[in-house]
């Protein structure tokens, strides 16, 4: 039995419940004997307002022993009036007790209440059968709609779920195509973004992503070629000076140390950009090669004033340092000291004789600043930017006298930004340069 079924017979039972009682209490009123004795005709019909109900019922009434008295189909073929009708509803009504019985195969409810005939203490039934055949058509009216709406809803379901898994399986199809040319070195490809979906945000990602894959290509292309150049100067300075010595001769002695202290400088050199580059490296790792511990700063910045001071009195440059505050930070102490000594170099490097290279250690509370400041040769505007990037010098003549790698700046950036800080530079040609670098004093 549906749900649906199970709500209507029970709405339908309470109505017929209350119908019953009604007719129990009229019954009462004439007694059971006068009933036995008399025919009231009528009394059935009236005790029900008929109109006050659309649905057909019967109504019958009985004795305490099971025997109809009267039916309110009377006259009519199948009357029930003066037959003994054993069922069990009949006697729970006759053992005052309230019954409902439903009758699939006839498709009819059967309600029955007991009549108190207290003026002759008697105990009789009064049993209600309707056809609650419309019942069966409601609730198969109601599946039937259900039925339809299902499959209505299940068809544009079904439709639904056919246009969004195409387009999906369209959308992957063609960013499995990208990946597919991306995995075979076209690293310019792009997925198309038409929608405004969640596959474009992911279209999006997904191109960004290709984006800084074929810049960093780039970037590794222009570095290799940077490397091989720099190396084929000494390279090849170092060819020309050794067949020099080959295709001379007598050559005097000194001449020949003269030419071995040329290649052994051109040796140095290349070292120099090699330890440069495995610098590069170890920062270029970042987070992976980054030991934060707390460190003296000003402790720091000495030491390395300390060790560059030789160089600072050869250049007959003042190397001059000033504490404004004492701080602790938290920084790889190893890599930081190699950016700070970096810029000091450069400092004395790139300041004629007599000039100043001045170190200020300073706190705002959050950050710490260290200040480096030269009077030296200074760096045109437009070239500011540039010193930063890998083996970017301004006066590449002048700096292979000075021997620079154009690694320094880079390095120094690259630790500078892996502590979550930053550099500022301001400078003049021929009055000097300043540098400034911000760390935050904690992780
Ligand atoms: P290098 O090893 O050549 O010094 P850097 O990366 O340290 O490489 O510096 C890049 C270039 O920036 C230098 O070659 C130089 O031309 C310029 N530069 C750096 N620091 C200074 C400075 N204090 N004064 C003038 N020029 C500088």
């Amino acid at each position: 039995m549906t749900l649906i079924e199970t709500y209507h017979l029970e709405v339908r039972e309470g109505e017929m419940r209350v119908q019953a009682f009604m007719m129990s209490d009229t019954v009462a009123r004439h007694t059971l004997d006068r009933l036995e004795q008399t025919a009231v005709p009528g009394l059935v019909q009236s005790s029900i307002d008929r109109n006050s109900l659309d649905w057909d019922v019967r109504i019958l009434v009985i004795n305490d022993q099971a025997l109809v008295l009267r039916d309110s189909n009377h006259g009519v073929m199948d009357s029930l009036a003066g037959q003994t009708l054993i069922r069990p509803e009949v006697i729970s009504a006759i053992n005052r007790q309230y019954a409902s019985v439903f009758r699939r195969d006839e498709y009819a409810l059967n309600v029955a209440v007991s009549i108190n005939d207290e003026i002759n203490d008697r105990v009789g039934a009064v049993v209600l059968i309707a056809d609650v055949s419309d019942i069966s058509y409601t609730v198969a009216n109601i599946r039937n709609t259900l039925l339809l709406y299902s499959l209505a809803v299940g068809l544009v379901v079904v439709v639904l779920v056919f246009f969004i898994s195409h387009r999906l399986i369209a959308a992957l199809r063609t960013i499995m195509k990208v990946i597919q040319r991306m995995a075979v070195g076209q690293l310019n490809v792009r997925i198309p973004v038409t929608s405004k979906d969640e596959y474009a945000i992911l279209s999006r990602a997904f191109n960004n992503m290709a984006e800084k894959l074929e810049q960093q290509e780039k970037t590794r292309d222009e570095f290799v070629s940077n490397v091989s150049h720099e190396m084929k100067t000494p390279l090849s300075a170092i060819k020309v000076l050794s067949e020099s010595i080959l295709t001379l001769d007598s050559v005097p002695e000194d001449v020949y140390r003269e030419f071995f202290q040329d290649i052994t400088n051109e040796v140095d050199r290349m070292t120099n950009i090699n330890n440069d580059l495995l610098a590069l490296v170890k920062v270029d790792q970042r987070e992976q090669s980054i030991h934060l511990t707390t460190i003296n700063l000003n402790g720091l910045v000495e030491d390395i004033l300390k060790r560059l001071s030789p160089l600072a009195e050869k250049k007959k440059v003042v190397l001059l340092y000033e504490e404004v505050r004492r701080i602790e930070i938290d920084a790889d102490d190893v890599k930081l000291a190699l950016a700070i000594s970096n810029i000091v170099e450069n400092g004395i490097k790139y300041t004629p004789r007599g000039g100043t290279v001045k170190v200020v250690v300073d706190s705002d509370g959050q950050f710490a600043h260290i200040t480096i400041q030269d009077t030296g040769i200074g760096i045109p505007e437009d070239e500011q930017d540039k010193i930063f990037n890998r083996f970017y010098r301004v006066d590449k003549t002048r700096d292979r006298d000075t021997g620079g790698t154009g690694l320094g700046l880079a390095i120094a950036r690259s630790t500078v930004h892996m502590h979550n800080g930053s550099i500022k530079l301001t400078s003049t040609p021929e009055e000097g340069s300043v540098f400034v670098l911000r760390i935050p004093i904690r992780k």
